[in-house]
């Protein structure tokens, strides 16, 4: 196992070894070691108290921070490598169900590790002695491939709700089955969730969605309930029928295959993961008994905006993920004036993200539905991407005019009426860019104006 350590790891713990502490490494580190990727960030655990680790280590001409000296991290650099060492330590109870209120060093690796999450996290390797700390079975679990709480899952979980997020994660990330005990722990603990704080919930979720086994990972969260707590707006779409031939299944059922369709791109997911959010609520049925959604598309913008602010994704996360829900509607039949319209509305970096969604959610429809409209979808994108290659007015201030260009025409102040004939130009270019010249607006700003009711006067 020393032999697949980074050498600055086992330097790290040789050092501590010279000064007669113990080390191991611990974690996800060890865990994705064995599994044989490359672990994203090192721990290592240590008898030495957190202020003995700094001395030890700044003496030795090393760069040390002491991150999280109160819960007893020290980040040590070894030629600028990062590597994190913790004291030994439990946490006592949970309060605010974020971090532990306080924690207690102590003595041995064991009860370190009895207070870790999964099996497969609370497994520790000494590489000085090519020692394993296994109390809980973990790389037996690793082989078969099985995530387990250490202890009493209920316990666990409900001394750190997050645990049950983290346990969904690492299923989906790795490809493991959550053992059965678990899992039900997950059932009866899910409302907990709601006491754990926005971001960890949302860093969680988008691992999960990110993760190479997603689909496992949504599966997980819809069926142990966390889903529903995650985000409630969606649970109203759960077995929600469309009472419609292109549709073979209900709201969220449709939403759920979608996703199955869509790239690795947080917003993409995010967005399919929406994109019907607010068809319960528009449901209305024609004479002819089918059912419609009008509006949804609008009112799930405004949904999902309110879901990603709630679950404090950033502001441009929030804007772009709600432009593809408003927006996911394509109509096929668009011309070249429609399709100008929409990339002023979309923006042209975010056409292709915008496709994805349209076609996750086309593919997701009744088996007919696809095969008739597939070929007219693969010629509406042709045709819009040659667009966007050939054509440079898609934005505004692409306008071969401006404001200044209103004032001096009109001899007039600035005032309202300059942005809503510079619009009325903006539609006129977008209906044929060859007008995208001076030649053709000039003239244009005055006949507008007297359109408009302009008379010289504000
Ligand atoms: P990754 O780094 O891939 O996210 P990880 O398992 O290393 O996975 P970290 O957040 O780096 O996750 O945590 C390091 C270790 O700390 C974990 O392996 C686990 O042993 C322990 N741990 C982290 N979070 C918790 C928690 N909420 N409850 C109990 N133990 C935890
Ligand atoms: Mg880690």
């Amino acid at each position: 196992m020393r032999i697949a350590l980074p050498k600055e790891v086992v330097t790290a713990c040789h050092l501590l070894a010279e000064h007669h502490k113990q080390a191991f490494v611990v974690g996800g580190g060890i865990r994705d070691l064995i599994l044989g990727s490359f672990p994203q960030d090192w721990d290592l655990a240590t008898d030495a108290r957190p202020q003995e680790v700094e001395e030890i280590f700044t003496r030795a001409g090393f760069k040390v921070i002491p991150t999280g000296i109160r819960f007893g991290t020290v980040t040590v650099f070894i030629s600028g490598f990062p590597v994190e060492i913790t004291t030994f330590r439990v946490e006592s109870s949970y309060h605010d169900f974020r971090r532990p209120s306080k924690v207690y060093f102590v003595e041995g690796i064991e009860e370190d590790l009895a207070r870790r999450d999964f099996t497969i996290n609370a497994l520790a390797y000494d590489p000085i002695r090519s020692v394993f700390c296994d109390p809980f079975d973990g790389r037996r679990d690793l082989l078969k491939g099985i995530i387990r709480a250490v202890g009493d899952p209920e316990e666990r979980f409900s001394e750190d709700p997050l645990r049950m997020m983290r346990g969904v994660r690492l299923a989906a990330e790795l490809g493991f089955h959550l053992e059965d005990r678990t899992k039900h722990g997950i059932v009866r603990n899910a409302e907990l969730i709601c006491r754990v704080s926005a971001e960890r919930i949302r860093d969680e979720l988008s691992r999960t969605l990110l993760a190479l086994h997603f689909m496992k990972g949504l599966q997980l969260l819809t069926s142990t309930g966390l889903l529903f707590l995650i985000i409630p707006e969606l649970r109203e779409g759960w077995l929600f029928s469309q009472y419609h031939p292109s549709h073979q299944y209900p709201v969220l059922e449709h939403t759920l295959e979608a996703m199955r369709y869509t790239p690795s791109s947080l917003e993409v997911r995010l967005a399919v993961l929406l994109h019907d959010i607010a068809k319960p609520r528009c449901f209305s049925r024609g004479e002819d008994g089918r059912g419609h959604f009008y509006g949804h598309e609008k009112m799930g913008a405004r949904m999902a905006e309110q879901i990603l602010r709630r679950l404090r994704y950033n502001t441009q996360m929030i804007k772009r993920v709600s432009v593809l829900v408003r927006e996911h509607m394509l109509d096929l039949k668009m011309g070249p004036a429609g399709m100008r319209r929409l990339i002023a509305r979309v923006g042209r970096d975010l056409i292709e993200e915008l496709l994805v969604v349209r076609e996750a959610d086309f593919l997701a429809h009744s088996r007919e539905l696809v095969l008739r409209y597939l070929v007219d979808f693969e010629q509406f994108c042709e045709k819009l991407r040659k667009i966007i290659r050939e054509e440079n007015t898609f934005e505004m201030r692409d306008l071969a005019i401006d404001g200044t260009d209103v004032l001096a025409v009109l001899g007039c102040r600035p005032g309202p009426i300059v942005g809503r004939i510079l619009k009325k130009l903006w539609n006129e270019v977008l209906d044929d860019p060859a007008r995208n010249t001076r030649e053709y607006l000039l003239p244009r700003i005055r006949e507008i104006a007297e359109e408009l009711g302009w008379k010289g006067d504000f």
